[in-house]
C-alpha cells in the first residue's frame, strides 16, 4: 500500500507531491482515511525547521478528521467507518509517572503525529489508536478539525490554570487559536479581551464573544492597561512586549504561553514579586481533555471559523497563514 502526500523536502521551500510506504499497523494501531487537515502554526514552525526538531522530508497535518478504514487486533473502541479526529499527539509511553497520572500529553516519551513520522496533509495516516477521538455528530467536518490541536491547547491551558467565572480573560492574537480561545473564554463565563495587531478584526472578535478589543503598538497603552487581566493568553508566534503584559495582571494573575515567540521572553523579577503573577505555559491537552474539550464545545456550539482548501492547493494555503491572511483557520480538504 502507498500513501500519497505533501511533504516539505527542507526548510521554507514549497511542499510537493510526496508518496511513501505506511509502517505495518501495529495492534493498537489504526488507519485513517484523511477528510479535512487544519493549517495550525506549528506546522509552519516545523516547515521552517524553527524548533530545530524537523527531520526531511516532511508531512505537516495534526488537525486531522477522516474515518477509519483498517483497524489493528487490539482495537475495540472504534470501528471502521466510524468519524474520527487527530491532534498533536499520535503515542506515549503510558507507564510513566506523567501516563499514569492522566498526563500523556508531558509524557517524556510522546510522540508527535508529524514529527518523525508523516502527518495528515495526506490521503491516509496510521497512527495508536488511543490518541483517536470519535467527533460528536454535532459538528461539520472542517470546522471540527482545529479543535483537535487548536481547541485541545486552549482548553486545556484555561481549565488547568483554573480559569472561571467572573476571571477577566486576555487573548493575544486572534488567529486559529486565539478565535477558539475566546470563545471557550466566554462560555466559562469570563469577561474576554482580544490584543491584536490587526485592527479590521474588531467585529469578527465581538462576534465570537469578545466583551473587549485592543489594537497593540499605541504609546502608552500598556500603562492604560495596567492591572486589568487575571489570565492573560498569549497565542501569537511574534516576539511582543511580554514586561508591558506582565503590568497588565491583577495581583495573582497568569501570563499563559501557548504560542512560541522566536526569541526568550524577558520580565523583571519584580514585576512579578510585588503583584504575586505567574509566567507559565500549556502543551496541547490530554486525552481526556480532549474528549472533555470536544463535549464542552458541541454543548456550547463552539466550533472554528474556517477557509476551506483542496489538499492539492496546499502551497497557496500555507503561504496565507504565514502571511496572517487566513480567518481564522485554514483547512485543507479531499
Ligand atoms: P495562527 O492561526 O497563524 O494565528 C496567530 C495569530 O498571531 C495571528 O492571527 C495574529 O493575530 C498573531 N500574529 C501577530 N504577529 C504575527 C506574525 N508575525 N505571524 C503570525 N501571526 C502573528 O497561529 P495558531 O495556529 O493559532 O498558532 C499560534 C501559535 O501557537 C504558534 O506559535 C503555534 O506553534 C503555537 N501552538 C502551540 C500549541 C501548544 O501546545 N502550546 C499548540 C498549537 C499551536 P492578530 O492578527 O490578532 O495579531
Ligand atoms: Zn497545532
Ligand atoms: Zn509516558
Amino acid at each position: 500500500m502507498t500513501i500519497r502526500a505533501y511533504a516539505a523536502k527542507n526548510a521554507i521551500a514549497n511542499l510537493e507531491s510526496y508518496e511513501y510506504e505506511p509502517e505495518p499497523l501495529g495492534p493498537f494501531d489504526v488507519e485513517i482515511r484523511v477528510t479535512h487537515c487544519g493549517i495550525c502554526h506549528s506546522d509552519i514552525h516545523l516547515i521552517d525547521n524553527d524548533w530545530g526538531i524537523t527531520s526531511y522530508p516532511l508531512v505537516p497535518g495534526h488537525e486531522i478528521i477522516g474515518t477509519v478504514s483498517d483497524r489493528g487486533g487490539a482495537v475495540s473502541h472504534l470501528d471502521e467507518g466510524m468519524r474520527v479526529g487527530v491532534g498533536w499527539q499520535r503515542s506515549a509511553c503510558f507507564q510513566c509517572d506523567q501516563c499514569l497520572r492522566g498526563c500523556e500529553h508531558l509524557c517524556p516519551q510522546i510522540q508527535d503525529t508529524c514529527v518523525g513520522y508523516p502527518g495528515g496533509f495526506a490521503e491516509a495516516i496510521r497512527i495508536d489508536s488511543r490518541f483517536v477521538f470519535p467527533i460528536p455528530d454535532e459538528f461539520d467536518s472542517a470546522a471540527a478539525a482545529p479543535l483537535l490541536c487548536g481547541g485541545a491547547t486552549v482548553y486545556s491551558a484555561l481549565v488547568h490554570h483554573g480559569v472561571r467565572h467572573p476571571m477577566r480573560v486576555a487573548v493575544i492574537g486572534l488567529g486559529g487559536l486565539g478565535h477558539l480561545a475566546v470563545q471557550f473564554a466566554r462560555a466559562m463565563g469570563c469577561e474576554v479581551t482580544v490584543f491584536s495587531s490587526s485592527p479590521d478584526k474588531e467585529y469578527d472578535a465581538k462576534e465570537l464573544g469578545a466583551n473587549h478589543f485592543v489594537v497593540l503598538g499605541h504609546p502608552g497603552l500598556m500603562e492604560q492597561l495596567a492591572a486589568t487581566q487575571d489570565f492573560i493568553l498569549s497565542t501569537t508566534p511574534a516576539d511582543l512586549d511580554w514586561e508591558g503584559f506582565a503590568d497588565t495582571l491583577r495581583p495573582d494573575g497568569k501570563l499563559c504561553f501557548v504560542g512560541v515567540p522566536r526569541e526568550n521572553i524577558q520580565i523583571p523579577a519584580f514585576t512579578l514579586i510585588v503583584a504575586r503573577t505567574c509566567v507559565c505555559g500549556s502543551t496541547i491537552g490530554s486525552r481526556s481533555d480532549i474528549r472533555e474539550m470536544l463535549e464542552f464545545a458541541a454543548r456550547h456550539r463552539i466550533e472554528a471559523q474556517i477557509e476551506r482548501a483542496p489538499l492539492h492547493e496546499v502551497n497557496t494555503a500555507v503561504d496565507r497563514v504565514r502571511k496572517n491572511l487566513v480567518r481564522y483557520r485554514l483547512v485543507l480538504e479531499r
